[in-house]
């Protein structure tokens, strides 16, 4: 753990934007006449960030554990509306005194390179009315969280959370598996219009902002706002291409194969079969709990890297998790990094499942990203670029397969181990989906919003096996990219899965040639934090940084030779 100055305390309680005001200005205020000097102005700057970062995360992980708390829900506001876009005012005055001060450009390049090109990046686009547009989108965002968190359907006379009810899906007994579908298609389409006009609302600001910036579109300014340095949406799009070429057929193959398994016929393959388990065949139950998941973690973690395992369970001791499903809950999961604890919260929505171990094992990725990264000084290079956090933590998850014999006997584990695999293939697809249709909806932000979903299923046509009969159901399929939070919340915060998925196979390819050198370059280059440019970073840990269709189809041949090998 990095060793802060005095400057401000890290315990300071944060109520209201007077709070971190004083520090912001004494920043402000500084004499600053040499490079020693604005080295110094930049720790201070950092560590102030870091405690307001700190508060403002648990404002969030308090509201996300408890979407119906008044108090939570009242004091996540105030930091999104009120005291966010102060700090981010004053956060600008602070980095234009940085950037313009003559010392900067001298500033060495091997330590400040990445904080040069990140700052001046953040003052090109900063605009100052676009700070209230981000407090409105902000908003709408929990509006969202609360109207899909909420949600419960009933099945056999039990009150259930989506999470939940999901589970029923993957059942072998075919009424069970329609019964759940339907419900949790109907109780989604129920909030179509509401969702509908959400999404529209945050489109107008979104567009409306790019505009402020002097961007003609905010998919451009999204990608620069993203600091993707190192691709461009051309290169994207070039992505969506190649999934479509080397990775629908082989998804289609493992479609193909699961209908058979099934035993249905061609046109008896409907959507709530899916996920379905053949007759004779439950679906995985790795654990019952949250404690069991975490303790199996634990033991995992710790067999691939003692130190891993000590970090689990110095969260564990710290109460940084909540693990198992409930009413009341945001959906999903997250590792949120706590800027002066130096260990990150983990939350998700356990109930049981194979999915849960996965997300389990990828979250904890992310969680040791936040502890190898916890001795630099800069926050700006403790926070990673999502292509790169994305890459420890799916790395994590194809690292910890061959351990998952802790949760399983032999036969289950070469099942979860295949069906791993076989998910993350299925899961390009709808990675180009996703990534594909935001491309268009901020091309063409006048869209109507049956064009949104017109459009949507153009890409169903492109990405999707084709396999499954909808007849009868076509607006739930059309509807679909409505359950993708990130569309809403995280705009564009989603072709990085794809991209961290090919890196995260190559950091396996190597740790099946050599174990000790991959997970030597995976603590080295999760360590560099942001501090190096992702192809450098990429290249400590043994990988290249290259999502091109040559690399792509490389990494599918791998893909499929292990699956051959996982055959029962
Ligand atoms: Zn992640």
């Amino acid at each position: 753990m990095y060793q802060p100055t005095n400057f401000i305390p890290t315990d300071l309680t944060i109520n209201s934007w007077t709070d971190l005001k004083p520090y912001f200005d004494a920043l402000i205020s500084s004499e600053v006449n040499d490079s020693e000097a604005l080295g110094q102005l930049i720790l201070h700057y950092s560590e102030t960030l870091s405690v307001f970062h700190e508060q403002n995360a648990w404002s969030y992980i308090n509201m996300s554990r408890e979407t119906t708390n008044q108090e939570y829900l009242d004091r996540h506001e105030l930091f999104a509306t009120k005291i966010s876009p102060e700090l981010e005012k004053a956060a600008n005055v602070v980095e234009k005194m940085i950037v313009n001060h003559p010392s900067f450009s001298e500033l060495p390049d091997a330590r400040f390179g990445q904080l040069k090109k990140k700052l001046r990046r953040e003052l090109e686009l900063f605009r100052e009315e676009n700070v209230e547009l981000s407090a409105e989108i902000s908003k709408l965002s929990t509006q969202y969280d609360q109207l899909t968190g909420g949600l419960t359907v009933t099945l056999d006379g039990e009150e259930m959370p989506m999470p939940k009810a999901s589970v029923k899906l993957q059942s072998s007994d075919r009424t069970t598996r329609k019964e759940a579908w339907l419900a949790i298609s109907e109780k989604r389409y129920s909030i179509k219009e509401e969702a509908d006009r959400i999404y529209n609302d945050m489109l107008k600001l979104r567009v409306q902002s790019a505009k402020n910036a002097g961007y003609d579109n905010y998919r451009d300014f999204s990608h620069d706002q993203h600091q993707r340095f190192d691709y461009t949406p051309q290169d994207a799009i070039d992505f969506q291409n190649a999934i479509e070429e080397h990775i629908v057929p082989l998804a289609k193959k493992i479609g193909e194969s699961h209908r058979d398994k099934l035993g249905l016929a061609k046109d008896d393959y409907r959507p709530w079969d899916g996920a379905g388990e053949p007759e004779g065949q439950e679906a995985l139950k790795p654990f019952k709990t949250g404690s069991e998941l975490l303790e199996h973690a634990v033991n995992i973690f710790s067999e691939i890297h003692p130190q891993f395992g000590e970090n689990l369970k110095a969260m564990k001791a710290a109460d940084l998790f909540d693990l198992e499903s409930r009413k009341g809950k945001a959906p999903g999961g997250y590792n949120y990094g706590l800027e002066t604890t130096g260990m990150p919260f983990i939350f998700m929505n356990a109930a049981g499942t194979h999915r849960d171990v996965v997300t389990m094992c990828h979250e904890g990725g992310h969680a040791m990203h936040t502890f190898l990264t916890n001795d630099e000084p800069m926050i700006h290079y403790r926070d990673t670029p999502s292509e790169m956090a994305e890459t420890a933590s799916m790395s994590m998850e194809l690292l910890t397969a061959e351990l998952w014999n802790k949760f399983y006997d032999q036969k289950d584990h070469i099942r979860a181990r295949r069906e791993h695999l076989e998910g993350i293939i299925s899961f390009f697809p709808w990675c180009a989906t996703v990534d594909a249709f935001q491309h268009w909806v901020y091309l063409n932000p006048n869209h109507t919003f049956e064009e949104r979903d017109a459009y949507f299923d153009e890409l169903n046509g492109r990405f999707t096996s084709g396999l499954i009969k909808w007849d009868g159901y076509d607006h739930f399929r059309r509807n679909a990219w409505q359950r993708q939070l990130h569309i809403f919340g995280m705009p564009f915060y989603y072709v990085e899965y794809g991209i961290a998925q090919l890196g995260a196979l190559q950091v396996y390819r190597l740790y099946k040639q050599d174990p000790e050198a991959a997970l030597k370059g995976y603590i080295k280059g999760l360590s560099l934090g942001s501090s190096k440019p992702l192809p450098e970073v990429w290249e400590a840990m043994g990988i290249k940084f290259d999502f091109s269709a040559e690399t792509l189809k490389e990494l599918v041949e791998f893909v499929q030779q292990e699956l051959n090998d996982l055959q029962d």
